[in-house]
């Protein structure tokens, strides 16, 4: 067994050449190629031969951020893309730990309609390194190195670096809702054949339509679907800077609207979001071109499915993660649905579900989620991290870390993080099984389950609910969360230990949107909550 994944070894290609020479040069080359939405108010539009122009230059976020990472795969340079907004010792660690030679950054960023700045954040974080910082300044300031200057002088025609297949195209760090984000290797070839066969086998792209990836573009599916698959494939990629429902949830309605998108890749937490604000926006929007939604990031629970289905487009839970670079596990279109279900490994996965030691169990047993890798989008390796990486791939598995379960027909159920799992007394529970369960309930936004030592009853399950109406006062808490207990225990038949709810505003995040649970536990135990520099609030 060698000691990291390959595909296509001793051949060689470029990611960049494939998203934009090749279309450049074909009748697609007038065709919109990128949209991008500045959070201050700016709308770019590049075809495939304007963008192929540009490529020579490094530019951040955005739209500089999309022709920053497409300059680097042009030359051969590895691109590492860390949020924009992630705080200054993040930024530092990522820095050091990629040992970067140049760093490509924006001087601000444009959140809720309000421009934050980054440049003293920049600042610190590469003080005492011997790294030049290019920048994107976006109010006006001039600095000795100017991305957009650079861009000008560039020359239209630099071609493409061949390089081999299994050179690596990007390192990228994991969301960090179970601990210290991961720095996991994608290379040009094994990225560019997985990606693309699930934009067209799964998302169902069809030439000249518009494809929109909520992500952002810093994480693994808007790498993926946000930037390289779109292009690779010739469609038009949709990209956006600001929030979803800024100044309200209309902006959301709106670009789709706008430009007529054909299909949608977006998260649970922004379809709960979105059911949250209730159907008259959607009636209100013309969503005629928007035939397909993907939903991927966390456990998507059957309401929001139907949710989503009935007002948006049919809707299609995919799971994968950074390390696996493209979807793995989905209901392809072919396939009835089983919304809280997500369905079957795709073509070249091969998944099992393992108990403790190893074995494989059989339909309808919760146990270890487990791929064996060699399909082409699996990671290269783990940046820096050879022992993590051997401690993710034993034996010729991978270990996901998600506990999942099969049914006799062959859907696999993700039923939340193996480090989150609920022990009440002989039972085993998932969080997405609670939480699935409480959002099924009309007063419920979301739910985050987590369980608990206690001293008298040891062991309790406590859920943070995030309301329908804000406003209670204590008594009609109190009636709420009694009723909820009932809502439960009715859904999950006999739970061995107590119930706890308390009611919340809003849940910890990542920045990627993930429910972050251990915050939650380290809250009640007073045990250190480990790395927070993913956190969003
Ligand atoms: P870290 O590995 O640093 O803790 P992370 O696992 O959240 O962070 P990502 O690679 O962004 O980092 O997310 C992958 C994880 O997201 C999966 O392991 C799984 O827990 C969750 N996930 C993704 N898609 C789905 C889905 N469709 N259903 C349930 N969970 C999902
Ligand atoms: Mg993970």
């Amino acid at each position: 067994m060698r000691d990291e994944a390959g595909w296509f070894s001793g051949g060689q290609t470029n990611a960049a050449y494939n998203a934009l020479d090749r279309h450049a040069h074909s009748p697609r080359r007038n065709q919109l190629a990128l949209i991008a939405h500045a959070g201050d108010g700016q709308v770019h539009r590049l075809t495939y031969r304007e963008l192929l122009d540009r490529v020579a230059v490094y530019l951040p976020s955005g739209l500089e951020a999309a022709l920053t990472l497409l300059a680097c795969a042009r030359i051969g340079a590895i691109h590492a893309a860390i949020p924009a907004g992630l705080g200054g010792l993040a930024l530092r660690e990522r820095l050091l730990d990629t040992q970067a030679r140049l760093l490509v950054a924006a001087d601000r960023l444009y959140q809720s309609g309000r421009a934050l700045p980054l440049a003293a954040l920049v600042e610190a974080a590469t003080e005492g390194l011997d790294l030049p910082v290019l920048w994107h300044s976006r109010g006006g300031e001039r600095r000795p190195l100017e991305l957009w200057e650079l861009l000008e002088r560039q020359r239209p025609d630099t071609p493409a670096e061949p390089v081999a297949a299994e050179h690596p195209l990007f390192i990228l760090y994991t969301s960090g809702s179970t601990g210290k984000p991961k720095g996991v290797v994608h290379t040009h070839g094994g990225f560019m054949a997985g990606t693309t066969y699930h934009l067209r086998a799964l998302y169902d792209l069809k030439d000249g339509e518009t494809f929109w990836t909520t992500a952002d573009l810093s994480w693994i599916v808007g790498h993926a679907y946000g930037l390289y698959a779109p292009l690779l494939e010739g469609l038009t990629t949709v990209l956006r800077e600001d929030k979803l429902d800024y100044p309200d949830p209309g902006a959301f309605y709106e670009t789709l609207e706008q430009h007529a998108v054909n299909v949608l890749l977006t998260s649970p937490t922004w379809l709960r979001s979105f059911r949250r604000h209730g159907p008259e926006w959607p009636a209100r929007a013309d969503l005629s071109s928007l035939r397909l939604v993907g939903s991927v990031g966390e456990y998507l629970a059957p309401e929001v499915w139907h949710w989503a289905t009935e007002h948006l487009a049919w809707t299609v839970d995919n799971w994968w993660q950074t390390e696996t670079g493209a979807p793995c596990l989905a209901t392809p279109l072919c396939q009835p649905a089983k919304p809280g279900k997500v369905g079957f490994p795709l073509p070249g996965v091969r998944a099992l579900i393992l108990d403790a030691e190893g074995r494989v169990l059989p339909p309808g047993h919760k146990g270890r989620l487990a791929l064996q890798p060699g399909f082409p989008s699996f990671m290269h390796t783990l940046w820096n991290n050879p022992a993590g990486y051997a401690r993710a791939v034993q034996d010729g598995l991978y270990l996901t870390g998600d506990i999942a379960v099969a049914d006799d027909e062959g859907y696999v159920a993700l039923l939340g993080r193996g480090d989150d799992v609920i022990k009440a007394g002989e039972q085993r529970i998932g969080t997405a099984e609670i939480e699935g369960a409480m959002v099924s309930h009309p007063a419920v936004v979301e739910a985050a389950a987590i369980g608990l030592p206690d001293p008298e009853r040891g062991e309790i399950i406590k859920v943070y609910v995030v309301p329908r109406t804000p406003d209670m006062d204590g008594e009609v808490q109190a009636v709420m969360a009694q009723k909820l207990v009932t809502h439960l225990r009715r859904r999950l038949g006999p739970l061995e230990v107590p119930v706890e709810v308390v009611f919340t505003p809003q849940l910890p995040r990542t920045k990627s949107g993930k429910i972050v649970r251990r915050v939650l536990r380290a809250r009640e135990t007073g045990a250190d909550p480990g790395d927070l520099s993913t956190l969003e609030n």
